[in-house]
C-alpha cells in the first residue's frame, strides 16, 4: 500500500514527499547503473591498457634482443669483410706471381738457353703460323736449314765447353745477320733453322751465303786457342703443293744433306734450277 503525505504548497499545488523520494530513488538507481557502466568501461580500459603495456614491453624486449643480434651480426660481417679484403689482396698477389711465372715459363719454352735463339718448339709453332699466313697472303716464305760441319771433331779435339762456345758464337752471328721478322732458332745439337717470311729462295740464298761467309771468317776463341768452323745450309721455299710446314722443313733437310754430301761449307737450294743463276756461294 502506498503511503501518501499530502500538504499544500505555497503556490497551491500539492507536495508529496514520497513522490520526491521515488524520484530520488529512481535517479539514484539510474546513477548507480551509469556508475556501474562507467566503472565497467574504466575496468575494460584499464585491462586494455595493461595488455597494451605488456605487449609493448614484450615488443621492446624483442626489439632489444634483435638489436643485440644485429649488432653481433654486423660485427661478424665486418670481420668477414676484412678477412675477404685480406684474401683478395693475397689472391691478387698470387695471380700476379702466377702470371709472372707463366710469362717466365713461356719465355723459357720459347728460348734456347745456350744460344739465346728461339727453341725448337717455338720454331715449329711459328713455322706453322707463317705457312698458313703465306697461303692466305700468297707471299713467299723461305726456310734455311743450317748444320755446323764436323762439329763432333770440335768437341773431341777442344772439349765440350769449346763446342758450346762455338754454338754461342754462331747464335750471336745469327742474331746480327737476320731481319727482325725472321724467326731463327736452334733445332737441337748443332742444327739451326731460319724461317724467312715474305722472302723468295733467291733472296734467301743471299742471306744464307752471308751467314756462311760470316761464320767461315770468324776465328772463335776457346781455352785451347782459336778455332774456325764452317756450316752447310739447305734452302727451300714453301711451294704450292706443300700441305704443311713440316713438308717444307723435310725438303730443306734433304737439300742440307745434299750440301753435306757435296763437300760441306756450302749452300744447296730447291728449286735446283735456281742454283745455276745464283752467286758462287751456292755451289
Ligand atoms: P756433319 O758435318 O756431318 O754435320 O758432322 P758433325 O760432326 O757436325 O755431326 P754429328 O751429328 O756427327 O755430330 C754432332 C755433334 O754435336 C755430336 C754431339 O756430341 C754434339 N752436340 C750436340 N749438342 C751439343 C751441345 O749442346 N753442345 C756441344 N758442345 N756439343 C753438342
Ligand atoms: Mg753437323
Ligand atoms: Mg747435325
Amino acid at each position: 500500500m502506498k503511503m501518501m503525505d499530502m500538504t499544500k504548497t505555497s503556490e497551491g499545488g500539492e507536495f508529496s514527499l514520497f513522490t520526491q523520494e521515488e524520484q530520488v530513488i529512481r535517479d539514484t538507481g539510474i546513477m548507480i547503473q551509469t556508475l556501474e557502466e562507467v566503472s565497467g568501461s574504466v575496468r575494460r580500459l584499464a585491462e586494455a591498457y595493461q595488455r597494451a603495456y605488456r605487449e609493448q614491453c614484450r615488443l621492446l624486449r624483442i626489439s632489444d634482443r634483435q638489436q643485440l643480434e644485429l649488432r653481433l651480426a654486423n660485427k661478424s660481417l665486418g670481420a668477414q669483410a676484412a678477412e675477404l679484403k685480406r684474401l683478395n689482396v693475397a689472391l691478387r698477389k698470387e695471380i700476379g706471381l702466377r702470371e709472372q711465372l707463366a710469362d717466365e715459363l713461356r719465355r723459357v719454352a720459347r728460348e734456347d738457353a745456350l744460344t739465346g735463339l728461339y727453341s725448337r718448339s717455338y720454331l715449329f709453332e711459328q713455322g706453322e703460323l707463317e705457312f698458313k699466313r703465306r697461303k692466305r697472303d700468297e707471299a713467299p716464305l723461305s726456310v734455311l736449314m743450317m748444320d755446323l760441319d764436323h762439329f763432333k771433331q770440335i768437341n773431341d779435339s777442344h772439349g765440350h765447353g769449346a763446342g758450346d762456345e762455338v754454338l754461342r758464337r754462331f747464335g750471336a752471328i745469327c742474331r746480327g745477320s737476320f731481319r727482325e721478322v725472321d724467326i731463327v732458332g736452334r733445332i737441337g745439337g748443332e742444327e739451326f733453322m731460319a724461317i724467312l717470311p715474305t722472302t723468295g729462295p733467291r733472296e734467301a740464298c743471299l742471306v744464307a751465303e752471308r751467314i756462311r761467309g760470316a761464320l767461315e771468317a770468324e776465328s772463335i776463341s776457346v781455352p785451347s786457342g782459336n778455332i774456325g768452323v764452317t756450316l752447310s745450309i739447305g734452302v727451300t721455299e714453301a711451294l704450292a703443293g706443300d700441305a704443311s710446314f713440316d713438308q717444307v722443313v723435310s725438303r730443306a733437310d734433304m737439300v742440307l744433306y745434299e750440301a753435306k754430301n757435296a763437300g760441306r761449307n756450302r749452300i744447296r737450294v730447291i728449286p735446283l734450277d735456281l742454283a745455276a743463276d745464283l752467286s758462287e756461294g751456292v755451289r
